[in-house]
């Protein structure tokens, strides 16, 4: 089987199927390594980018923390003004199509960044978090209702 990183789960049926046969939100193995292998390259490859030039000194968490913050309002910017009803179509079409793209690497670029400036291991923390997310909301009680803050 073709490995299942980001790219190839977005357009491969193989890998969609995949990850609707995980059970309770477990990720399989195969599955689960290829990410966290993909998660430690793009890691290593921001920490090299930065390296080079050296803008480590800029990487703090705080200033990571406000340009992932940054990064998201112009992925929001994008989709602002959409009709409420109609976004599923429309972000279908190019140029929103790459331009949404961009702007969620950049997300995921300085978000990745940030878990490897403070020591984070991304992948077992958002394991963790779906896993603790399993209990909090269980399909029975929960499904197709929009989650509440209590
Ligand atoms: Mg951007």
């Amino acid at each position: 089987m073709r490995s299942c990183g980001w790219r190839h789960v977005q357009t491969s049926e193989a890998c969609r199927a995949a990850l609707r046969t995980v059970s309770g939100g477990v990720v399989t193995s195969s599955v689960n390594t290829q990410l966290v292998s993909d998660i430690e390259d793009l890691t290593l490859q921001m920490r090299r980018f930065t390296e080079a030039r050296d803008w480590g000194r800029f990487h703090d968490p705080k200033s990571l923390t406000l340009a992932l913050v940054g990064e998201v309002g112009e992925l929001a910017e994008l989709l602002q003004w959409l009709p409420h009803n109609g976004p599923a179509e429309a972000v279908q079409a190019e140029p929103l199509h790459s331009r949404l793209a961009e702007e969620m690497s950049d997300v995921l670029l300085y978000l990745l960044r940030l878990s490897d400036v403070v020591g984070v291991d991304l992948a077992t923390a958002a394991r963790q978090k779906l896993s603790s997310n399993e209990l909090r909301f269980p399909v029975e009680g929960h499904k197709s209702v929009a989650p509440r803050k209590d």
